[in-house]
């Protein structure tokens, strides 16, 4: 009897330990409908340009995304499969090519929540200055990242930034580099690399393009990377990710160390899905507004 009974439990533990497993499997087994598939094509624009397996393995991550995530709308937004799909199809954009083929990858595993506002979002801020004083402001926000597994969006503004035309802005690319940034225990501007090898070149590249924008910035020179980038390291990273993947061909001319470290930390060229821009004469760094508003 005593062996019967702890048959029985072990199997109990056994099911309820497989059946998640299993959930997953079966949701990543069903194609992903072709209302979904539309909205990559609609709101994705570097969706257009990928061969079939690319595509593929796109559409699997989007779906243990949409399994694995929970999304929240706030003030009263209401969550649509357009929202979700496309927040999920960018946000595994940044991980297409770090994961294989086979198997289940891991997609973001410190992330729980993803919440989601119609538009700008104000966030209270506390900063503390060198006499100790803390000033309370409310900034306009587009989007932020937290350490503790979630990210907030303005869906106004991630609508927007899927298209070609976007002006090499995303703010979900730039939320979830934060996210990657941070898998390495510091939020700083180095994902995890591995060897140190690897840390040792990444450093020298993003220090010196680093050190150029901060002087960009300081003097009102407008190049391919967006000012907010000169902030610190950490927005530095996030900034150049959007460049990369919104704006590869303008990125690999005008930073081309920087652009090969992101490719074998990506371990993809979005230059493939993007036709190249007209050949042109180099045009000097222009004079523009500094864009401050991505955190
Ligand atoms: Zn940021």
């Amino acid at each position: 009897m005593e062996g019967f009974l702890v048959g029985v439990l072990g199997a109990a533990l056994l099911g309820a330990w497989l059946w998640p497993k299993w959930r997953v499997r079966r949701a990543l087994a069903q194609p992903l409908p072709a209302a979904q598939v539309a909205i990559l094509a609609r709101n994705v624009f570097q969706y257009g340009g990928m061969d079939e397996g690319q595509r593929r393995r796109l559409q699997r991550m989007v779906q243990q995304f949409l399994h694995e995530k929970k999304f929240v709308g706030c003030a009263g937004l209401e969550l649509t499969d357009e929202v979700r799909v496309t927040i999920a199809a960018q946000a595994c954009l940044l991980l297409l090519g770090r994961v294989g083929d086979t198997g289940k990858p891991a997609i973001y595993p410190t992330l729980d929540l993803i919440l989601v506002y119609p538009g700008a979002f104000l966030a209270p801020r506390k900063q503390l200055d060198a006499s100790g004083v803390v000033t309370e402001e409310r900034q306009d926000l587009l989007g932020e990242s937290w350490g503790d597994g979630r990210v907030i969006l303005s869906w106004d503004h991630v609508r927007r930034a899927g298209h070609a035309d976007a002006s090499g802005h995303n703010v979900v690319l730039h939320e979830f580099a934060h996210q990657l940034d941070s898998e390495s225990g510091n939020t700083n501007g180095a994902p995890y690399l591995g060897s140190s090898e690897r840390y040792r070149s990444w450093s020298e590249v993003l220090s010196r393009d680093y050190a150029n924008l901060r002087h960009e910035a300081m003097w009102g020179m407008q190049g391919v990377l967006d000012h907010y980038g000169a902030t610190n390291p950490a927005e530095f990273f996030a900034v150049a990710t959007e460049s990369f993947f919104e704006q590869p061909h303008q990125l690999s001319a005008r930073h081309p160390a920087l652009y090969e470290e992101f490719l074998k930390y990506y371990r993809i060229d979005p230059r493939q899905w993007q036709a190249a821009p007209l050949p042109r004469v180099e045009e000097p760094l222009s004079y523009g507004p500094v864009y401050g508003q991505w955190r």
